[in-house]
């Protein structure tokens, strides 16, 4: 079977039931935003890593090392916080190319201490190799969460409210607009200076939402929660998947920033497909039962409310004069087969 065919959550999907086993250690295993593995009855492990390739990931002609490193921090910590927990330690492994200066690598690190230091990140460990073509970028985060306030994709109940942090589709927007930069920008462009460098900095050093994340958790307010790195459509699939739901949400609820307003006349596409198929944005989404909104609301936490969990298991999107149209997971997908986007991703 060819991998676009089974696409990568498929892919996922397969490696996890060659793996499993009869009994597991891990309270959550493949399938979320982190592992969590029980270290003493009160406290849990949060384990995440994840990859990024030059000419997948990321396009050294637009993006800088400082802020390659900054995000290969900013993309693992995400995963931590989206399952409530602190993030601890940091591991990163390097595979570079004949032709890298030391000075390139030097300013990885900076960009990756720059953006770890603010959440107490340490450094431990990793592995340096040589590629023949490309660099290869591997980091592993280390956190934890008090065992009973792990919060997963599979906890959304029918008539839960769907939630999300910030604002979406800024970073899809920047990348476009960095890629026009790079193919030589035009006067036009540079008129809208101050909302486009807004929304290439949230593409190029997105901030995790940690701080949010840990407050959702301890107050017990989030019965699901992911992190919007492949897209809202795909993200809000996953908990629907895990937690054998639906979802229905209002195109007009979606959060947008006043950033990608102002830079509309520069995108190529509707707003909203930015937010809906774009990604990286690392918003949190979440779900939370209608009784608990007051006590989110007292949280001081920027959060719009986007719709509601159904017991149908699709997910669709309403518009303003209450028509609804099926909503497909148009996110990101590294194969791109069934359900996933059928474009390559080169992001910074
Ligand atoms: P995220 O976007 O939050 O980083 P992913 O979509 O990359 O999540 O991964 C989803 C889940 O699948 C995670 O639990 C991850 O650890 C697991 N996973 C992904 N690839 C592999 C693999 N090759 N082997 C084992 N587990 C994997
Ligand atoms: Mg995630």
């Amino acid at each position: 079977m060819k991998l676009s065919t089974l696409g990568e959550f498929g892919l996922i999907e397969k490696i996890r039931k060659i793996s499993a086993l009869k009994s597991s250690r891990a309270a959550v295993g493949i399938g979320d935003d982190a592992a969590a593995l029980k270290l003493s009855p009160h406290s849990t492990l949060l384990a995440t890593t994840d990859m990024l390739i030059e000419g997948v990931h990321f396009d050294l002609s637009y993006t800088d090392f400082h802020s390659l490193g900054w995000k290969s921090a900013a993309v693992n910590i995400s995963d931590v916080a989206a399952m409530g927990g602190v993030p601890r330690f940091a591991l990163t492994s390097l595979a570079i190319p004949p032709d890298a200066s030391v000075e390139g690598i030097a300013e990885f690190y900076r960009g990756f201490k720059a953006l770890s230091k603010k959440y107490d990140v340490e450094l431990v460990g990793g592995d340096t190799c040589s590629s023949r073509k490309g660099f290869i970028v591997s980091v592993t985060v280390l956190g934890e969460v008090e065992k009973s306030m792990t919060v997963t994709r599979s906890g959304a109940r029918t008539g839960d409210r769907i939630f999300v942090t910030g604002t979406l589709g800024d970073s899809a927007a920047g990348l476009e607009l960095l890629k026009k930069r790079a193919q030589g920008a035009k006067s036009s462009i540079r008129n809208a200076k101050s909302a486009i460098a807004k929304l290439v900095k949230k593409h190029l050093k997105p901030v995790p939402r940690v701080e949010w994340g840990r407050k959702l958790a301890l107050s017990g307010i989030a019965s699901a929660m992911i992190d919007v790195s492949d897209g809202l459509s795909s993200d809000l699939g996953h908990i629907c998947d895990q937690s054998g739901v639906g979802a229905e949400i209002h195109g007009d609820s979606i959060p947008l920033s006043n950033a990608i307003r102002s830079a509309r006349d520069f995108l190529r596409r509707p707003l909203i497909d930015y937010a809906l198929s774009g990604g990286e944005d690392y918003e949190l989404l979440f779900t939370a039962p209608p009784d608990k909104l007051k006590k989110l609301l007292s949280l001081g936490i920027k959060v719009s409310e986007i719709g509601r969990i159904t017991q149908v298991r699709h997910m669709h999107l309403a518009n303003r004069t209450g028509g609804k149209t099926l909503l497909k997971m148009s996110g990101f997908d590294h194969f791109s087969g069934s359900g996933g986007a059928r474009r390559r991703r080169i992001l910074s």
